[in-house]
């Protein structure tokens, strides 16, 4: 096992999704391990299919990575399943939480609950709660694995399975469920009686945090349930995919101390 830098480029990344649509999530991630261990790690939102993930790479792997990005905003049953998942498969999990400093200036420029005050407010609180601290989990890998689908929501339709992340350094993501449905998910954890999120139970389809989660209706799209109050705003928090802030970037970057690199248009704007 090599701790080398292991790269990919598009072209290479595009070969492999080709050579990989039609394999199975154990097979993508057999060799996903193989060629990436211990530089990639598994992105660990405590949703269905990040624990079916689990399963099956610590069934190939059994010292398989596993993060965590707590936001400081997480359900009681998202760390009771994280309980739970360190004693069924062993697992010390690489938790990483927004900057102290970050979340005090926020809170004491906007308020605790100013996420339903404006979509750029609820996107700089996922900026600081979960895109900064995705950005250190990522800092030192080659690649990392996610439970994304393409039949969540519109904006991942296109997922393929092995892609280059421009927007994390150019590492290589792995979907191994990118073609699975919903109903292959659940199969999986039942037979495989691999633990879940208890707020499933609860009518709770698709789990973000705590404020900006709510269960859903039986015929309504699982995604519908967060941030349920936002019209015509991505369902989006940034991890995945860069969203507009709506002119808020300058008070991110004061927030996030990078007021420095504030560009010379925003200076000459501001004279
Ligand atoms: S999901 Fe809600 S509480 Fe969590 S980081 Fe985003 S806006 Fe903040």
């Amino acid at each position: 096992m090599s701790e080398s830098k292991v790269e990919l480029d598009d072209y290479q990344a595009s070969e492999y999704a080709v050579e990989f649509e039609d394999k199975s999530p154990q097979e993508v991630l057999e060799w996903a391990l193989d060629k990436f261990h211990p530089k990639i790690s598994i992105a660990c939102s405590l949703q269905a299919p990040d624990v079916t993930i689990m399963d099956m790479a610590r069934k190939i792997n059994p010292d398989a990575r596993v993060f965590v990005v707590d936001t400081g905003r997480l359900h009681e049953e998202d760390h009771d399943l994280m309980s739970e998942l360190e004693e069924k498969y062993g697992i010390n999990f690489e938790v990483y939480s927004p900057e102290p400093e970050h979340v005090h200036d926020m809170v004491k420029k906007y308020g605790i609950n100013s996420i339903y005050d404006s979509v750029a407010l609820r996107f700089l609180c996922c900026q600081i709660r979960k895109v900064v601290p995705l950005m250190k989990s990522l800092k030192d890998l080659d690649a990392w694995i996610t439970g994304l689908r393409r039949g969540q929501w519109a904006s991942r339709y296109n997922l393929k399975k092995i892609e280059i992340d421009h927007e994390h350094q150019g590492i290589v993501k792995i979907n191994p469920l990118a073609d699975w449905t919903w109903d292959q998910v659940w199969d999986y954890i039942k037979e495989n009686e691999v633990p879940y999120n208890k707020l499933y139970d609860k009518g709770y389809k698709s789990i973000g945090c705590m404020p900006c989660t709510r269960p859903v209706e039986e015929d309504e799209n699982p995604r519908a349930g967060r941030w349920w109050w936002e019209e015509k705003a991505p369902k989006e928090c940034g991890m995945h995919c860069s969203v507009e802030f709506g002119g808020f970037e300058k008070y991110e970057r004061a927030i996030l101390g990078q007021e420095e690199e504030k560009s010379e248009k925003e200076k000459s704007e501001e004279d």
